[in-house]
């Protein structure tokens, strides 16, 4: 079974506080955008869980997120592994604040439970994804939605359509438990105005949404070209330019394709990693049954 998975862009990303498991609550706002891994699950009769990458950087076997999941899926299920190949074909861009081990994770999950007839339903595939990472959770529901506690208590929103996506990824690459632990040790950071994005994103003001975007890790990640690729984007008439995830990924939001072509090949003559896409309201989408 082959699937195309979607990265994540985030609209707001927010921390409120401590679970008491000692995780961090979590407040975001996702998108989907069709910039795609494709994710092809076989059944072998190796009794093992195999997997392939296109990319030498993405770690192979079981250091992949992918692996964990179907370990995940087999362990939660009770079904008896008898074997399964797993080959990635990479294009999100990798540690990027852009999901992508987590969309593969996705794909994983999304094939097994078809792939050996589990029958779980969205809510238990959830609750097997965020048992494997916060952003897994939402990369199985895709579109708009509000994702908090772990990440597995999800509320589908309006979907954005029509959007261009620019993304800019400067060559450096952010690990995300870095990342929450430099959140940790600030000492003051400014909440976002979550109230009046959630009613933004629920009513459909997109001024509003694009006025009150927000990420917290912009406070702690240092990533020296920022304001410039912002000013860029905004130059080109970007309505919101914000950093995805932990970073470093920075993306314009568009309602025009022309400006945000005219943005891409702009930064394009600085950055090797820059994307154009769009908002999509899926995260998975079938290739092969
Ligand atoms: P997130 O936004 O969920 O924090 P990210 O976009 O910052 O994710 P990923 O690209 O998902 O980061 O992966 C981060 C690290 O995980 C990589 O540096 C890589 O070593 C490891 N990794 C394991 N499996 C994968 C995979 N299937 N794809 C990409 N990276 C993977």
């Amino acid at each position: 079974m082959k699937v195309r998975v979607s990265a994540k862009i985030n609209l707001m990303l927010d921390v409120l506080g401590t679970l008491p498991d000692g995780y961090h609550s979590l407040f975001m706002l996702m998108q989907s955008v069709d910039c795609c891994d494709v994710v092809t699950v076989q059944r072998t009769e190796s009794g093992r869980i195999e997997v392939q990458t296109s990319d030498a950087r993405v770690p192979a076997g079981k250091d992949n997120i992918a692996y964990k999941a179907a370990d995940a899926f087999f362990c939660a299920t009770g079904i008896e592994n008898t074997g399964v190949s797993i080959a990635i074909e990479k294009h999100i861009p990798m540690a990027a604040g852009l999901a992508g081990g987590s969309a593969d994770a996705a794909g994983v999950l999304y094939c097994l439970n078809t792939l050996f007839a589990a029958r779980l339903s969205d809510v238990a595939l959830r609750r097997v994804g965020e048992s494997v990472g916060a952003d897994v959770p939402f990369a199985l529901t895709g579109g708009t939605a509000l994702c908090m506690d772990k990440g597995g208590v999800i509320a589908p929103l309006l979907p954005l359509t029509d959007k261009f996506v620019v993304l800019c990824k400067p060559d450096m690459g952010v690990a995300t438990a870095g990342a929450y632990r430099q959140l940790d040790a600030a000492e003051h950071l400014r909440h976002a105005d979550r109230t009046a994005m959630l009613y933004a994103a629920h009513n459909g003001d997109y001024p509003l949404l694009c006025e009150k975007a927000a990420n917290v890790f912009e406070q702690v990640i240092e990533v020296p070209s920022r304001p410039h690729i912002k000013g860029v984007m905004r130059a080109c008439g970007a309505d919101l330019t914000l950093m995805s995830g932990s970073g470093p990924t920075v993306y314009g939001l568009f309602s025009e394709e022309e400006a945000a072509k005219q943005c891409a090949e702009r930064l394009q003559a600085e950055f090797r990693d820059v994307h154009i896409c769009k908002t999509v309201s899926h995260a998975i989408e079938t290739v092969e049954a």
